[in-house]
């Protein structure tokens, strides 16, 4: 392995990996190092992604197709409904085409198109160390148990919602429970579920601050999960046991069994004031670009990863300003980014009580509810749902 890169990519997910692809096909050397022994594995994601056309709609995320064609190859269902319930058993649905994707294949198609682009990808290879100075990074390295240093002129950590990178390179000095969420999840076999209709539970005893969800990869096997902020303290497994046992959802997930076991932290705060240094960007989970109603950070993660490929990619190449990616994925991702968190805020105080919770989902229409999860409206209903709860609305 040689020692010195153009760029350093922490994290081979999909912000790591759309970041290498990017770069690398503009020209830059480009190393990967992900701290797993298998890209894509241990899976920590419930796999449930909108279709292009409801990204369009949802973000206004610049050309990640050519990255949703290569995901799209990892999906093992296609639904065409979301159905959300309430705590009190009442329920809405609304039309949202998605794919249900292997997680772990997914990585692995997108670290073959990095490499296929020129990138190399080296595996069991964690971040301990990252110093920065004036010409650039150094990283140590443990690759197999072996002490490595490599240097690079720009590093981007893509390495998850406990980046070291954004923690040692100073531009994320503080994470607070109420921003982070634990997911836990299993893989079901013998449920009996809709193919085509991903649900989502609310409800105090098994979801407080979250949901749960289930999320079909045919009519007899689904994801299930639970999510929760860290807030509310910890019971995951107990949560998810609730949630499959005795919730308005156990009669169609409790005969099951569990075949696959996941879990991990989900970022639902907002991006830290600044995501770029003179060598160092962060991108994905790592900068919380995720949509905080929902926890869904796939799309979020391609298109911060290819735009800070892109600038990286430029700075090394033809010295353009590093910085530029600030700008660019504020331009293109905050309104989403932000109009979400400001829902979460709100959701904060309607999860204080089921009841409230329940009289909100009411109010709303199955569109304003498409629209709220997706961190878009504040219309009229959303409004009195809001003074039912006693809250002023959020700016957003
Ligand atoms: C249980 C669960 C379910 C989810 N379900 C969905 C879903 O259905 N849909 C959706 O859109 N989103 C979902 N998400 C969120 C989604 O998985 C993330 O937003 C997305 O993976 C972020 O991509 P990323 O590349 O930024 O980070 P990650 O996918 O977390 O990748 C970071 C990579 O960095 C590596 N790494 C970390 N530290 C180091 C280090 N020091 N050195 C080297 N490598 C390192 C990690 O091993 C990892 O491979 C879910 C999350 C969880 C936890």
């Amino acid at each position: 392995m040689s020692e010195r890169w153009q760029i350093v990519v922490v994290g081979a997910g999909p912000a790591g990996l759309a970041a290498a692809k990017m770069a690398a096909e503009m020209g830059a050397s480009v190393l990967v190092v992900e701290e797993h022994a298998r890209v894509g594995t241990p899976v920590q994601c419930a796999g449930f992604l909108p279709q292009p056309h409801e990204l369009e709609e949802l973000l206004s995320i610049p050309h990640i197709e050519e990255e949703l064609s290569i995901v799209s190859r990892a999906r093992v269902n296609t639904t065409s409904l979301q159905r959300m319930v309430a705590p009190d058993g009442t329920s809405k649905q609304f039309e949202v085409d998605g794919w249900v994707l292997d997680r772990a294949r997914m990585d692995e198609l997108l670290a073959k198109s990095a490499a296929r682009a020129g990138a190399e990808v080296l595996p069991a290879a964690r971040l301990e160390r990252l110093a920065s100075g004036g010409s650039g990074c150094a990283l140590t390295l443990d690759v197999r148990g072996v002490r490595e240093c490599v240097k690079a002129q720009v590093v981007i950590g893509a390495d998850g919602p406990l980046s070291k990178v954004a923690s040692q390179s100073g531009l994320v000095r503080h994470r607070s429970k109420s921003d982070l969420a634990f997911c836990l999840y299993e893989v079901r076999d013998g449920v009996e579920v809709e193919p085509d209709v991903v649900e989502m539970y609310f409800g105090r005893r098994f979801a407080p601050g979250g949901y749960g969800w289930v999320i079909p990869h045919s009519a007899h096997r689904a994801n299930v999960g639970v999510g929760s902020r860290l807030i509310y303290g910890s019971g995951a497994r107990s949560r998810l046991h609730t949630f499959v046992h005795s919730s308005h959802a156990s009669p169609k997930l409790g005969e099951g069994v569990a075949v696959a076991r996941g879990g991990g932290l989900v970022p639902c705060g907002m991006p830290p004031k600044c995501t770029c240094t003179d060598a160092v960007l962060i991108a994905g989970d790592a900068a919380s670009h995720v949509v905080s109603t929902t926890g869904g950070g796939i799309p979020l993660a391609l298109a911060a990863g290819r735009l800070a490929g892109m600038c990286a990619a430029e700075h090394v190449l033809h010295g353009r300003e590093l910085c530029e990616y600030e700008r660019l994925w504020r331009q293109h991702m905050l309104g989403c980014i932000e109009g979400a968190y400001a829902i979460r805020r709100t959701y904060d105080v309607l999860f204080s009580r089921d009841v409230l919770l329940s009289v909100a989902m009411r109010l709303l229409s199955p569109i304003e509810l498409k629209s709220v999860q997706q961190g878009r409206v504040w219309g009229v209903r959303m409004r009195l749902a809001c003074a039912l709860a006693g809250i002023v609305p959020p700016k957003c």
